[in-house]
């Protein structure tokens, strides 16, 4: 794409609530009680017909959206205004969507334009989705992912996690292969944090955690399983049939325009990054977003570049920033390529699978050199 070719902003929108909470989890959400969530439906609904934008991508995160229910959520997408094509993505919990007693009516939310779903898997293994705190179990994700099918919507993604208290390379397989079987289109594998303040930072030394060295390995046997089964790798932690990436969250790799609407929303427009404080009870008073800094400079740009396999490429770099990369910059990633670690090509500069494994320290030393 060239700075001629813009596309579309994304719009995401924030759920902040959950049915419990995960040991492991520092994102923004809270359980819900029914007048909080009306009230955040409200504001909601209003900001988001006042932006006055049109979309080609949403995106329904959280937090657990489909504790909104498909009513409120097809009511939110109605006051949003979005192009024909746009790509609608909700993310599910098993456990709210897949249960026996559930309620929850994919035909409402895929007539309302919903055309992919993201759904939390984490591992196809019972015991470490319990270890992790999920209370659905596989049945109830296969439940889901029928009734998503029955929908015609075709375009599922699963998360996975590695690093899971008590995962083994053999369990990762299963893992991996209820993935490929489930005819799932994308799949995100994220590798688990201990963040501060969770349970788990509390409990830490009592977690059976995998090894960094057994970590890293069972990362590159996704890699190589997802992909010898068609599923590419197109950035650090995300993998699709082609032409299944998620055309939202490239906006974010890309350095391109999205708003943010919920509490902890964050957005990126005309060059300035802004978001909603962590509290539904303010954003539901009418808070404003606050400014966080101007965005998408040249480190920036290249930082998020390096996470897509695609990487840097020079032709977009010139374009954005109307000069080319330094030759040292591409000398460094020529070194980094000697190592196995990077890729160079007459077109673009992009991390290897092990060049991912140390994504922090490589991208550092590269943008250093901007
Ligand atoms: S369901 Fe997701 S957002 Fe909610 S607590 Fe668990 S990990 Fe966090």
């Amino acid at each position: 794409m060239t700075m001629t070719e813009k596309t579309l902003p994304g719009l995401y929108i924030h759920v902040p609530f959950c049915r419990g909470k995960c040991p492991y989890c520092d994102f923004y959400s809270a359980l819900p009680d029914e007048e909080t969530k009306a009230l955040y439906v409200k504001r909601t609904e209003e900001l988001v017909s006042s932006l006055g934008k049109t979309f080609d991508t949403v995106y329904f995160g959280g937090g657990t959206p489909d504790t909104l229910g498909h009513g409120n959520i097809a009511r939110l997408l109605s006051a949003a205004d979005f192009t024909e094509n746009a790509e609608i993505t909700l993310e599910c919990n098993p456990s709210g969507t897949g249960g026996e007693n559930s309620t929850f009516d994919f035909c409402t939310v895929a007539e309302a334009g919903v055309n992919r779903i993201s759904l939390g898997l984490q591992s196809a293994v019972d015991s470490e989705r319990k270890a992790l705190g999920r209370k659905a179990g596989i049945k109830e994700v296969l439940t889901a992912i029928r009734r998503i099918n029955d929908t015609g919507i075709d375009n599922i993604s699963l998360d996975i996690m590695l690093g899971i208290p008590g995962q083994t390379p053999a369990s990762l397989s299963e893992t991996l292969e209820f993935c490929v079987s489930s005819g799932a289109k994308h799949i995100s594998a994220y590798m688990l944090k201990i963040e501060d303040g969770t349970y788990f930072s509390r409990i830490k030394d009592k977690l059976d955690l995998p090894g960094e060295e057994e970590t890293s390995d069972m990362y590159l046997q996704a890699v190589d399983y997802l992909e010898k089964h068609g599923i590419m790798q197109y950035e650090i932690s995300n993998f699709a049939v082609p032409g299944y990436e998620s055309r939202h969250n490239l906006k974010y790799w890309r350095c391109e325009e999205y708003e943010g609407i919920g509490p902890s929303a964050h957005s990126f427009m005309s060059g300035r990054r802004y978001y909603y404080p962590r509290s539904t009870s303010d954003y539901i008073s009418g808070i404003q977003p606050v400014f966080d800094c101007e965005g998408g400079d040249e480190k920036e740009y290249v930082m998020l570049a390096l996470r897509l396999k695609e990487g840097v490429m020079f032709e977009r770099f010139r374009e954005r920033f109307s000069h080319s990369l330094p030759e040292r910059f591409v000398e460094y990633a020529k070194f980094l390529e000697s190592k196995g670690l990077a890729e160079v090509s007459d077109k673009s500069v992009s991390l290897s699978a092990k060049g991912f494994l140390v994504s922090n320290s490589a991208i550092l030393n590269l943008t250093d050199l901007l």
